[in-house]
């Protein structure tokens, strides 16, 4: 059953004259149980292509469905609602609050999920090698820590559906390992994951690897 479906995106950008075309006619799907990839080199359209399937950013053509709700094209606060329903996420711009730290800032997405669990919340610290850093705030954080501290919100409410953009960066073995495990954990438990990365470890681990190139879905 398909949690996410993305129908032909297409997203321009115009800066004076020049357009940019990130997304050239993208579809794809995600099942529930499913962990997809998606990679690309630099400036290939993943970002764009993940806020889009959010609902953070709109597409210029075609439109995104979670379930059988249309996510695309409709008043920001029903947007919101949807993905607050489904949703975790966590894009380049990041997601933590700089005055909460690490601690406190999971401890908050599990509040307004209605989901608070402190064991729970020690697990995924755990999970993304964070265990010694529950206390620091983001700014005492480095650029890999940020984006794992970062996934442990957006996996605070244990949602339907995760969107990550590049979890694992600058992360030690061990710590790729633990997350390795929670995402199979999510699998088993029947959730979606859509990871963009460099991770070689963590493509391989996927059930799908999606390319892009030059905002198109490489098939070659
Ligand atoms: P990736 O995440 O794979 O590095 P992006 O989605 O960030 O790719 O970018 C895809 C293309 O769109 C690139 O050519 C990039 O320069 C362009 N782009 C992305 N965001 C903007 C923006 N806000 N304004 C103009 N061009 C953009």
């Amino acid at each position: 059953m398909s949690i996410l479906a993305a129908h032909e995106l297409y997203r321009f950008y115009h800066l004076g004259n020049d357009e940019t075309a990130a997304l050239r006619g993208i579809s794809l799907t995600v099942s529930a149980g499913e962990m997809v990839s998606v990679v690309g080199p630099s400036g290939s359209g993943k970002s764009t292509l993940l806020a889009c399937l959010t609902g953070l950013d709109e597409p210029d053509g075609g439109y995104v469905t979670i379930g059988d709700q249309r996510l695309t094209r409709r008043p920001e606060a029903e947007r919101a609602t949807i993905r607050a329903a489904n949703f975790g996420i966590l894009l380049q711009s990041g997601n933590l609050f700089q005055h909460l730290s690490v601690r406190e800032n999971i401890w908050l997405s599990m509040l307004l999920a209605n989901k608070r669990d402190q064991r729970r919340l020690d697990e995924l610290l755990q999970a993304v090698g964070l265990s010694e850093r529950a206390r620091s705030y983001p700014s005492q954080l480095s650029g890999g820590e940020t984006a794992r501290a970062g996934l442990a919100a957006a996996l605070a409410a244990d949602p339907p559906l995760l969107i990550a953009d590049e979890p694992t960066a600058e992360i030690d073995r061990d710590a790729e390992q633990r997350l390795l495990e929670h995402f199979e954990a999510r699998r088993v438990a029947g959730k979606a994951t859509l990871i963009a990365t460099h991770s070689a470890a963590l493509a391989a681990r996927a059930d799908r690897v999606i390319r892009l190139a030059d905002g198109r879905i490489d098939n070659g």
